[in-house]
């Protein structure tokens, strides 16, 4: 199967005119494995391509506004972005390294909530819920030794 084609078929699925920034932009979050700072994306961006940070970030908001990709908090003042509709398709939490910032994408199954509980005993609509685990990551204890 030819990867290229895919991001430009996941483009065009959610209509949205395949431009090869757009292309570039979508196969770097996607080919990651972990949810990505625009800086991050915006220099895996230019290892193929220019790309400026105003057009980095109107790709950005197009590509969460479509459902694409998914915005991450990470409890600082960047976003991460993961894509929504491959890994992101089963929630799941996310741990963040308070050392070095990244985010890593923890299993499905790590940390369950039944939402429905939550949803019978209240009169909002709860569409999404986010899991955020802070600590250190495995490199940087690595480091510290
Ligand atoms: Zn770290
Ligand atoms: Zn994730």
């Amino acid at each position: 199967m030819n990867e290229r084609s895919d991001y430009i078929n996941m483009l065009e699925s959610n209509a949205v005119d395949p431009t090869p920034l757009r292309e570039a932009v979508l196969m770097s979050i996607g080919e990651d494995s972990r949810p990505l700072a625009a800086a991050e994306i915006m220099a895996a961006v230019r290892s193929r391509m220019s790309i400026n940070k105003v057009t980095l970030y109107r790709i950005l908001d197009l590509l969460v506004g479509k459902g694409l990709v998914k915005r991450l908090s990470a409890g600082d003042r960047a976003y991460r972005y993961g894509m929504a509709k491959t890994r992101h398709h089963q929630a799941h939490p996310h741990f963040v390294c308070s050392r070095c910032g990244v985010m890593e994408c923890l299993e499905p199954g790590l940390f369950c909530i039944d939402i429905r509980k939550f949803q019978t005993n209240s009169k909002r609509i709860i569409k999404y819920v986010d899991v955020r685990f802070e600590g250190i990551c495995e490199s940087c204890i690595k480091a510290q030794k």
